[in-house]
């Protein structure tokens, strides 16, 4: 049987650094074997999901030089490879786990749900949600179900005892089915969960290795029991060391930029990126730390994965990208690459609109934009100062634009705008002291040209980061401070809605 590997993203927002390297695994495993790796997209979450975020994965992986054998863009024996094209498929086993048994109908609500819950813990029963928690009498149920009310569908569940899971890399892992509630496997508009889409897509894509994040681990019984259910082979599962911010926290935006494009947009060389990845949690059998992918290939095993978290640091993957610089282009090919990134007809084409009315001579052009061409800016508090708002205020209307950005569905010079203007009215700040601090956040003074086109030139990831370091170079925001800005945030936003 030939092995089979898979990603399985979903498309929400940036594409981030932890997709390529599990990507990376995934691919090194199948090719060592002569398998397959396939992409499958896993937008069951309709609200959050987006062709643009879809399109983002597609070309952030492939940027970084990783390619799939079977996926929504090259097809193949076993699709649709785009979750929310399978309704079909998960109705029909959702449906036969129902015959079967195995699952069951609720019609609790969520306050009776909560009800339930706080019941278990007043009863000092530490323990998940079970079937005959939740079932209901008989004549309420018909009552329901006469009504029309929503229903979600549940699996089944053991209520306690010890439930053990293989996994490659660690052996077998215990856990407690008492932690494990009875899951939902369709919600109430019908769509799969997580869960019963990605066991069901799992077979029938005949995949044979799941190779994914620590994240997963509490998932597998449930997942397990499902192939019992079934009556399915079980895939063998790894579960690969989740990326750590140099705290050991998990890998976050907030302490480190997370997303490909991010690294992409500051200069980085995708060779060095990827190299970087594969460094995290892995080795080569020489400990050398520069290699490129198709020397991973030639001696890639998956057991030199380490299982100590490993560390994302940015000043390491820039060192490396430093030794990439160096040593693996010459001049001609530094050259290349500058006008590929950056240097190009095309990119000048769209920022000179913005600066030629700023210009006297062409030796402008360069200091007017170095700030498209950086990653981080060296900024100081100082430069915060005499802006019009207390530090306070721009702490406080920073976070709440990030909030605003990332929610934002699409990157565009309207949208952009919209919101900040929205927000200034909501929050009573003149609009010039508004975007006095997101002027020298994004540009580094306020004497450039819109900082809403700039930011559209930035991207996403760029700008965000960017707000993102300022509020920390401003003092930061605590977790105290977080929920406090955060309901007065949610105030606005519905204000604004009403
Ligand atoms: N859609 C899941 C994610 O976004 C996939 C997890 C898995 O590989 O099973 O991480």
């Amino acid at each position: 049987m030939s092995v089979r590997t898979r990603i399985a993203p979903s498309p929400t927002g940036d594409p981030h650094v932890g997709t390529a390297y599990i990507a990376l695994f995934n691919m090194c495993f199948a090719r060592q074997h002569g398998g397959q790796f396939i992409l499958r997209i896993e937008d069951t979450d309709q609200a959050r999901s987006t062709a643009a975020a879809e399109q983002a994965i597609f070309d952030a992986l492939r940027w970084l030089g990783l390619d799939w054998d079977e996926g929504p863009d090259v097809g193949g024996d076993c699709g649709p490879y785009r979750q929310s094209e399978r309704g079909e498929i998960y109705a029909r086993f959702a449906q036969q786990l129902l015959d079967d048994g195995h699952a069951f109908k609720c019609y609790r609500s969520a306050a009776e749900l909560d009800e339930l819950r706080a019941g278990l813990k007043a009863n000092g029963e530490n323990r998940a949600l079970k079937r005959q928690d939740l079932e209901l009498q008989d004549a309420e149920r018909q009552r329901r179900e006469a009504d029309g009310a929503p229903w979600v569908l549940r699996m089944n569940v053991p209520e306690s005892g010890k439930v053990v899971v293989q996994d490659m890399l660690r052996g077998e892992i215990e856990l407690d089915w008492a932690n494990v509630d009875a899951q939902v496997l369709l919600k109430s508009d019908g769509m799969p969960t997580y869960h019963l889409a990605n066991v069901v897509d799992d077979h029938e894509m005949r995949i044979t290795h799941v190779l994914r994040g620590e994240e997963w681990i509490n998932s597998a019984p449930k997942h397990q029991l499902l192939y019992k259910y079934f009556g399915w082979p079980m895939p063998v599962l790894c579960h690969l060391p989740l990326l750590r911010n140099p705290d050991k926290s998990k890998l976050s935006k907030r302490k480190n930029p997370t997303g490909i494009r991010y690294y992409e947009r500051a200069g980085f060389l995708p060779e060095a990126l990827l190299n970087y990845l594969a460094r995290m949690g892995w080795s080569m059998p020489d400990e050398r730390e520069k290699f490129d992918l198709a020397e991973m290939l030639q001696v890639f095993d998956i057991n030199r994965v380490s299982l100590g978290g490993p560390i994302f640091d940015v000043e390491k993957l820039s060192w490396l990208n430093g030794l990439w610089i160096r040593e693996s282009l010459d001049t001609g090919a530094l050259a290349d690459r500058l006008i590929e990134w950056g240097l190009n007809r095309e990119n000048l084409l769209r920022v000179l609109p913005l600066v030629q009315p700023r210009m006297e001579t062409l030796a402008e052009f360069i200091p007017k934009t170095a700030f498209l061409a950086s990653g981080k800016l060296a900024l100081a508090p100082e430069d915060f100062e005499s802006l019009g708002l207390e530090r306070e205020r721009q702490v406080e209307l920073l976070q709440f634009l990030l909030w605003r950005l990332e929610s934002l569905p699409e990157w565009q010079r309207d949208a952009l705008f919209e919101a900040s203007k929205a927000l200034a009215e909501a929050m009573e700040i003149k609009l010039k002291d508004f975007l006095a601090p997101i002027f020298v956040a994004i540009s580094g003074t306020t004497s450039s040209f819109s900082v809403m086109d700039a930011m559209l030139l930035l991207g996403p990831e760029v700008s965000r980061a960017r707000i993102r370091d300022v509020i920390e170079l401003l003092g930061g925001v605590s977790k105290k401070q977080a929920k406090k800005l955060e309901k007065r945030y949610r105030q606005l936003e519905a204000a604004g809605d009403s």
